[in-house]
């Protein structure tokens, strides 16, 4: 094989990196010092910071983004046999959390631009069983939810948007999770904020919101934080069984410190979004389309498409950037990609020729917000050097 002409980094370009700081350190002993490591204040604190955040009246933390698809379709009402529109471009974790209650996902094609769920396709895929909609906000770039909305009403569907990307992304002056519908957010580690492990859901009312809690500590009627410190016996009850998917008080001391950074973290990743633009500006490869002025994307992820004319194909790029100890990723491999889906759903590789076709082509670059312009000098340099 040639010698690449770039150099190897000595160090590894991962791509993502979490930023904890001494603020997060802080207040993570003081959770454990305190003897209250589970769901507790911290959390209720991050909650209500959430809340206003994002300029909602109810949010619940939880153990992931996932336990709150699962608990969003849930409280929605989804039973057995209802059917759920999804994007087949996705993590497999929203197809999952529709197969546990026993419904079918119906996977939709994507928007060739955004990349976001097609909704002229997903109106062919309407029919009597149709229950719930489930669009996501790709990369942090925000749906467009008048749109949305609009199909939501226009079908008597409801929506549970997946904003594992996008926390601190806007449509329209409000927040991606401020539009009326049950929004799930993630705070993994690689997310734009973390709590290591967690996530939120954004309910409508009062009594969404203590059903969410409940269902997520098995089903019971009082949490122990409400329990502790109280003089009467556990007069609690079960209504519903529930299931184990609470967020502890010690993911919550970070999340806090994690919110309060987190504007200034989205400014860094879209400087760092417009570097990159410009210095990949010249090669075969389609840049990441950017939202109307009236909102704001997240910048959670800067995914390039290789164009039809590059000299060489995605995972031939993904093998050079790993030779030079540069970390990347291909958001997303479609539902209908892997085995079980494709067996549920029938669908092979060309049914949704428009994901299919994206799937092929995208890569995610490095993008976080301790990343150096000498980081990113290397990615374009692998870049160039593959591709001009
Ligand atoms: C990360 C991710 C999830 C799952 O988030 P968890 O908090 O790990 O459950 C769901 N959907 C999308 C689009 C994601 O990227």
């Amino acid at each position: 094989m040639s010698t690449p002409p770039f150099a190897r980094r000595t160090s590894h370009l991962g791509l993502s990196r979490p930023s904890i700081g001494a603020a997060e350190i802080d207040e993570l002993l003081d959770a454990i010092r305190s003897g209250w490591l589970t769901t507790g204040p911290k959390v209720a604190t991050l909650e209500q910071r959430l809340a206003a955040y994002l300029g909602v009246e109810h949010v619940r933390c939880l153990a992931s983004c996932t336990a709150g698809l699962s608990l969003a379709l849930r409280v929605g009402g989804i039973e057995p046999g209802d059917e759920v529109l999804l994007p087949a471009m996705t993590f497999v974790s929203c197809a999952n959390a529709v197969v546990h209650l026993g419904a079918t996902p119906v996977l939709v094609d994507s928007d060739r631009e955004t990349g976001h769920m097609d909704l002229d396709h997903a109106l062919s895929r309407v029919g009597p069983r149709t229950r719930a909609l489930m669009p996501v906000h790709l990369a942090g770039h925000p749906v467009d939810m008048d749109r949305l909305n609009a199909f939501r009403d226009r079908h008597g569907l409801f929506v549970v948007e997946d904003a594992a990307h996008a926390i601190g992304a806007r449509w329209g002056g409000h927040a991606v999770g401020a539009h009326g519908n049950l929004t799930a957010f993630s705070f993994h580690a690689t997310k734009n904020m973390t709590t290591f492990e967690g996530g939120a859901l954004v309910v409508g009312d009062v009594d969404t919101a203590a059903r969410v809690q409940r269902l997520a500590l098995h089903g019971l009627s009082r949490s122990a934080w409400s329990r502790h410190g109280s003089a009467s016996p556990a007069l609690y009850e079960v209504d519903e069984p529930g299931f184990k998917y609470a967020m502890h008080d010690i993911s919550a001391a970070v999340g806090i410190h994690q919110l309060r950074r987190l504007d200034g973290w989205i400014e860094r990743r879209r400087q760092l979004a417009d570097a990159y633009d410009e210095r990949l500006a010249a090669l075969p490869l389609e840049l990441p389309p950017r939202p109307p002025a009236h909102s704001r994307h997240a910048h959670h992820l800067y995914m390039v498409r290789l164009g039809h004319d590059a000299p060489i194909d995605r995972d031939a790029v993904l093998v050079r950037l790993m030779q030079a100890n540069i970390g990347a990723s291909v958001h997303f491999k479609p539902v209908h990609w892997y085995r079980y889906y494709a067996g549920l759903t029938g669908l092979r590789p060309g049914d949704l020729p428009v994901a299919d076709d994206l799937a092929r082509r995208s890569l995610s670059l490095p993008l976080f917000p301790s990343m150096s312009e000498a980081d990113l000098d290397d990615v374009s340099a692998v870049l160039h050097a593959a591709l001009a």
